[in-house]
C-alpha cells in the first residue's frame, strides 16, 4: 500500500492508495489559511497519524502546492501560506505517518500520477499540464520525470519581453496571460458579463466569447510550444479547466502546437489528451507514484 498526502492552503489530506491506483482510505481536515505554524502542523499530523496508523504503508509522497527541498522535505517558498517557511514537512509527516516521506511541487507530482496511473502509463515522455486558476507542467523525458531541485513548474516561464507584472515580481509570466484570472479580465473588457472560468465561457454564444477564447488557446499553447520545443514530448495530457472545456478548444491548442512544429518529421506529433484520473485525487495519486518512483 502507499501513502499520499496533500497539503492545500486551508486543508490536509492523506490517503492509502493501492498499487492499482484505488483509494482505500482518505482523511481530511481543514484549517484557517491564517492559523498560526504550529496549529497546521498539528493538523498535518493528525491528519496523517489517522489515515496510517491501521493502514500502514511503505511510503508516503507529499504534494506540496510550493516550492519544497526534495532532498530534505522543506518547505522553501509558499506564498499561500507563508508561515509554513522552512517547514519540515516530511519530518513531520514521515513521524506521524509512520513511513518515509518524501515531498514535490504539486504541479511536478500530478506527471507521477499520470506516468504510474493514468494516460501517461507505458510511455517514455510526456508532459502533465495544470490549467485553471493555476498553471505547471510536469514532464516525464525518457522515462525520467525531470524534477531538478529548484527547478519549477513553468507557470513563469516568460512568454512575453513586456508583459504584465506577475506575482513573483518578473514581467510577462506564462501565468500572466493563461490562468483564469486573465480569462475572466479579458472576458469583462470583451464586454462579456460575469464570465467564472473556462468551462462558463465556452457556453457562451456572444461573438466575443469567440475571440477571447482564440487568444486563451494561443497563451496556453505559448507554453507548451516552448515545452515541446525542447522535450518534444508529443502528448500533453491536460488537467483542470482545459479538460473541462470540450474537445474545440483543446482543438485550438493542438492547431497551434502543430503549426509551429510541422519542421519536425522525427518527433512524435504533438497531441493533447485528456487526463483520465479522477481530478479531485490527482495530486494524491501523484503522491503514491512519488513513493513508487522515489522509495521503489
Ligand atoms: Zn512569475
Amino acid at each position: 500500500m502507499l501513502g499520499a498526502v496533500e497539503l492545500l492552503p486551508g486543508l490536509v489530506r492523506a490517503a492509502a492508495v493501492d498499487d492499482d491506483g484505488q483509494l482505500r482510505q482518505l482523511v481530511e481536515r481543514s484549517f484557517a489559511a491564517g492559523a498560526g505554524r504550529a496549529d497546521v502542523e498539528a493538523v498535518i499530523a493528525d491528519v496523517a497519524a489517522q489515515c496510517f496508523t491501521f493502514q500502514r504503508v511503505r511510503g508516503i509522497g507529499i504534494a506540496c502546492p510550493g516550492l519544497v527541498d526534495v532532498h530534505t522535505g522543506a518547505i522553501v517558498e509558499l506564498l499561500d501560506l507563508p508561515q509554513l517557511k522552512g517547514f519540515p514537512l516530511s519530518d513531520v509527516v514521515a513521524k506521524h505517518g509512520r513511513a518515509p516521506a518524501v515531498a514535490e511541487h504539486r504541479a511536478r507530482l500530478q506527471a507521477m500520477g499520470d506516468r504510474w496511473f493514468g494516460q501517461g502509463r507505458g510511455r517514455r515522455s510526456f508532459a502533465s499540464v495544470t490549467t485553471g486558476e493555476t498553471l505547471g507542467v510536469g514532464i516525464l523525458y525518457d522515462g525520467q520525470v525531470i524534477a531538478p531541485p529548484g527547478g519549477r513548474s513553468g507557470a513563469h516561464m516568460i512568454v512575453a519581453a513586456e508583459g504584465e507584472m506577475c506575482t513573483c515580481g518578473s514581467l510577462g509570466c506564462w501565468k500572466t496571460v493563461a490562468t483564469t484570472a486573465w480569462l475572466r479580465r479579458a472576458a469583462a473588457a470583451a464586454g462579456l458579463d460575469g464570465v467564472t472560468g473556462l468551462p462558463d465561457l465556452v457556453r457562451r454564444t456572444e461573438p466575443a466569447a469567440e475571440a477571447v477564447l482564440d487568444r486563451y488557446a494561443d497563451h496556453l499553447a505559448l507554453g507548451l510550444i516552448n515545452i515541446q520545443h525542447l522535450f518534444a514530448p508529443g502528448r500533453f495530457i491536460v488537467h483542470g479547466e482545459a479538460r473541462a472545456a470540450g474537445q474545440a478548444f483543446r482543438d485550438r491548442i493542438e492547431d497551434r502546437l502543430l503549426a509551429v512544429t510541422s519542421w519536425s518529421a522525427e518527433a512524435e506529433r504533438p497531441h493533447l489528451v485528456v487526463a483520465d484520473v479522477d481530478e479531485d485525487v490527482s495530486a494524491l495519486l501523484g503522491g503514491a507514484g512519488l513513493v513508487l518512483t522515489r522509495l521503489g
